[in-house]
């Protein structure tokens, strides 16, 4: 399979299509995913192209890690969770249903479940509310 630049995220990093930012680098951006697990679920992606995993550059991998784990930091703080999912997947029999890698940081509560994978779309206030709690975790 090779990388189709007309995917969603492809759009968003290119600027055609809006998203809820949180942070963005030279190498990478983070956003609010529309349809979220859980309150403050965000999206980290290096700009990068690449399906997933499974044909990123090594080199790339080795960046965006330490970014996840900064998002995930700050998502715990910004949404006082008691702890952090955080998910990736690779390839339609994988979970994976947009195609320029990403990474899901989910925060999560004791005894909760998480809601559907793509399930419901979030109110755009909510997501721009989220987005802003985790900018000001960020710093
Ligand atoms: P995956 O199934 O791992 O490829 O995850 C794709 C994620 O992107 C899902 O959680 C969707 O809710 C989310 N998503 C789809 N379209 C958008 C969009 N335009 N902006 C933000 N998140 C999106």
């Amino acid at each position: 399979m090779t990388y189709d630049s007309s995917n969603i995220f492809a759009k968003i990093l290119r600027g055609e299509i809006p998203c809820h930012k949180v942070y963005e680098d030279a190498d990478a951006i983070a956003f609010m995913d529309v349809m979220p697990q859980s309150p403050g679920h965000t999206l980290i992606l290096p700009k990068a192209p690449s399906r997933n995993v499974l044909d990123a550059d090594p080199a790339v991998l080795a960046k965006i890690l330490p970014l996840v784990q900064k998002i995930a930091i700050a998502a715990k703080t910004a949404f006082d969770a008691d702890g952090i999912s955080v998910m990736q997947f690779n390839e339609p029999a994988g979970g994976q249903t947009v195609f320029h890698l990403h990474y899901h940081v989910v925060p999560r509560y004791d005894g909760q479940p998480l809601k559907s994978h793509t399930g419901i779309m979030e109110d755009g206030a909510v997501l721009s509310a989220n987005a802003d709690k985790m900018k000001k975790a960020l710093g």
